[in-house]
């Protein structure tokens, strides 16, 4: 197992606050909260709920540190139910035991069946068995990818389980969220935003919520259209008429108006690209409504509905 310095988990801290634009001191409160994850004095419970493992995958594909380093140094995994080697009863021998011994940070990935307990199975019980003692006993708790956070893909129109949030779900229990539930959303999550959260919660406690949507501020303050490198595009009105078109993407259904996260500062796999750079319209990924209406398809072309109530705000004219 690599050893880390702490010169080198500060190093480490500020990179990944630098990658989404923050300042000196989230940096060192990241580093704080890296060296206790290191120092294994805390550990994450990871469970999946209905999901494609989208979010893990994501996981994996962090750069800085890499994969490698994150699950073995870095994150102090007590049970990742795709990662973890163990299954069967040796599994929730694990699971049981962490949630018994509680004081662990709790990430769940995936939505939950919320009126057809049985859809989904962790170890052959329903996990809103499971996550009834694990939300309770856990320090914290963050929903990692837009399918825990707000129901996501699983809960698209007609959702015969009730597939919804773990915000839904603690409430429906009676479980106390406030200062306790962090929604990480995104489709798939950004590792560095999950790691990010996850080390600043652990040196500061929570971070500040959006009240509504319980994401932090740090990371998801700003919409993808308020950093957008075509934003001078929106501002003189002209459009991409056609993929691959020069212009803001608006017309080719782009919901960056709508989608709050940093994609414009830290980017994807490493910084090398993300959705608006590469041509495609923003789908909306890390938004309430993500994938879940029929009227909120991933692209819509010549539509103008969504994005302009919030557009006009800032811009002041009409779409032409
Ligand atoms: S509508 Fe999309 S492409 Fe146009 S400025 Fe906003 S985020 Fe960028
Ligand atoms: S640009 Fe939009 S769709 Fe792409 S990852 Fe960012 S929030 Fe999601």
């Amino acid at each position: 197992m690599r050893q880390y310095s702490r010169r080198s988990i500060l190093r480490l801290g500020a990179a990944l606050a630098a990658g989404f634009g923050l300042d000196r001191q989230y940096g060192r409160a990241i580093a704080a909260g890296l060296e206790k994850l290191v120092t294994q004095e805390a550990r994450v419970l990871w469970l999946q709920g209905m999901n494609c493992t989208g979010c893990s995958v994501s996981l994996l594909n962090s750069t800085d540190p890499g994969p490698l380093d994150l699950l073995t140094d870095v994150l102090s995994m007590a049970y990742h139910s795709t990662l973890s080697a163990a299954e069967g009863k040796v599994a929730s021998g694990v699971v049981d035991k962490v949630i018994g011994a509680g004081g662990y940070y709790l990430v769940l990935e995936g939505a939950i069946p919320l009126k057809m307990p049985k859809a989904c199975k962790v170890n052959g019980i329903p996990l809103t068995t499971i996550l009834q003692t694990a939300c309770r006993n856990a320090k914290a708790i963050i929903a990692a990818g837009t399918c825990a956070a707000f129901g996501g893909i699983p809960a698209a129109e007609g959702n015969p389980t009730g597939a919804g949030s773990l915000k839904e779900f603690m409430d429906k229990e009676g479980i106390p969220t406030k200062g306790r539930l962090i929604n990480c959303p995104g489709c798939p999550m950004h590792p560095e935003e999950l790691v990010g959260t996850l080390a600043y919660v652990l040196a500061k406690g929570l971070p500040e919520l959006d009240p509504e949507l319980l994401t932090p501020a740090l990371f998801y303050g700003h919409s993808v259209h308020d950093n957008c490198p075509r934003f001078h595009y929106w501002q003189k009105h002209e459009y991409a008429e056609k993929f691959g078109d020069p212009g803001c993407l608006f017309k080719l259904g782009c919901l960056g108006p709508l989608s709050h996260t940093n994609c414009p500062q830290r980017q994807w796999n490493g910084g090398v690209n993300w959705c608006i750079r590469a041509g495609s319209p923003c789908l909306g990924c890390t938004s309430k409504e993500f994938a879940k209406r029929r009227d909120f398809p991933f692209y819509r072309k010549g539509e103008q509905v969504h994005a302009v109530a919030y557009a006009e705000q800032d811009r002041g004219s009409k779409l032409q």
